[in-house]
């Protein structure tokens, strides 16, 4: 599935390659995908002229002059750049350019094409409740994140509504960089753990950005992306050892999903004296009970707006240009 490194890559593509190509034909194989009927979305964007593309979460938003064209993968697919004559094998919905280039969509599995025109971008639901690109996320504003939280740490960093960007792939990576266990619980975090995990979102993202994101997803001339398998640190290694001890990764089941871990450096318990408290009781489940903490909360307050309110997190970062 892809993710942030991979969309924001996309999107930087799009931007170089198409911004002031002119639409001249929109061609639908696929009318599921998008959020109006065919007829409307070829008449809402053939003649328009694209003016750049940006992303957020795993959302591409192309700007026109005729509104927003939004993309969004789903489970995988190709967004390919090609000779209008020489169209590839598996594409959706095409979008045909005067300089007779085309944008060719295609989806694995299923993924969405939509259309808002610019007035109404807001009300375009499914990407209006996105939190900020977790990329751009400063700590200051992690740490304000962070503090309303209480459940286990790997369902919120996959909470698109919380922060936006993170799935399925990445995110063993990232709590393997910080040294949290998935399970573990937001409010039993230090402030050191909070930076660590800051710190892990961005050497676990990183990498793969800067090499047009992972291996198994291509980009729009059709190479595949540059971070390979072997750049994987604990995801999807069970078995393998882990990079920093030794120990044998593990898969367990957290929840829902599955996630691989170091048991090592990763423990489910708060390692005695690395931080400011020590969890008293070890939290198995995600939503167990467990022993309110307050006295801890007031050493981070809320970043407060000038009107003495907490900072809508929407207001952060919305969509970066790619
Ligand atoms: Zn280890």
């Amino acid at each position: 599935m892809p993710e942030l490194p991979e969309i924001a890559s996309r999107a930087r593509e799009m931007d170089k390659e198409l911004t002031g190509k002119t639409i001249t034909k929109v061609e639908v194989l696929q009318p599921k995908c998008l959020n109006v009927s065919p007829k409307k979305f070829k008449s809402a964007l053939e003649g328009a002229k694209l003016l750049g593309t940006t992303y957020h979460g795993k959302w591409i938003f192309t700007d026109t002059t005729k509104g927003y064209l939004l993309i969004n993968m789903g489970m995988g697919g190709e967004l390919l750049l090609v000779d209008s004559k020489s169209m590839p094998e598996k594409w959706r919905i095409a979008f045909h350019f005067k300089d007779r280039t085309t944008l060719a969509v295609n989806f694995w599995w299923f993924g969405y094409t939509h259309y808002a025109a610019a007035s109404k971008l807001d009300k375009h639901t499914m990407s209006a409740k996105l939190g900020p690109n977790v990329i751009d996320v400063a700590l200051a504003e992690f740490r304000e994140l962070l503090s309303k939280r209480k459940g286990a740490v790997k369902s919120f960093l996959l909470n698109q509504e919380r922060i936006a960007g993170i799935g399925n792939a990445y995110v063993h990576d990232i709590l393997f960089l910080a040294g949290l266990h998935p399970l573990r619980t937001i409010d039993t975090f230090t402030d050191d753990e909070v930076e660590a995990l800051w710190n892990g979102i961005q050497k676990g993202l990183k990498p793969s950005l800067r090499r047009r994101g992972a291996f198994y997803e291509r980009d729009l001339y059709g190479k595949r992306g540059g971070f390979k398998m072997k750049d994987i640190l604990v995801g999807y290694r069970e078995g393998k050892p882990c990079p920093s001890c030794g120990e044998k990764v593990v898969k367990i089941k957290t929840g829902s999903t599955a996630s691989f871990i170091c048991p090592k450096c990763q423990p489910l318990k708060q390692k005695k004296g690395t931080g400011k408290k020590v969890v008293k009781k070890v939290v198995k489940k995600e939503g167990a009970k467990k022993p309110k903490k307050s006295a801890a909360k007031k050493k981070t307050p809320a970043r407060k707006s000038e009107t003495g309110k907490p900072v809508k997190r929407r207001a952060a970062s919305k969509k970066k240009r790619g």
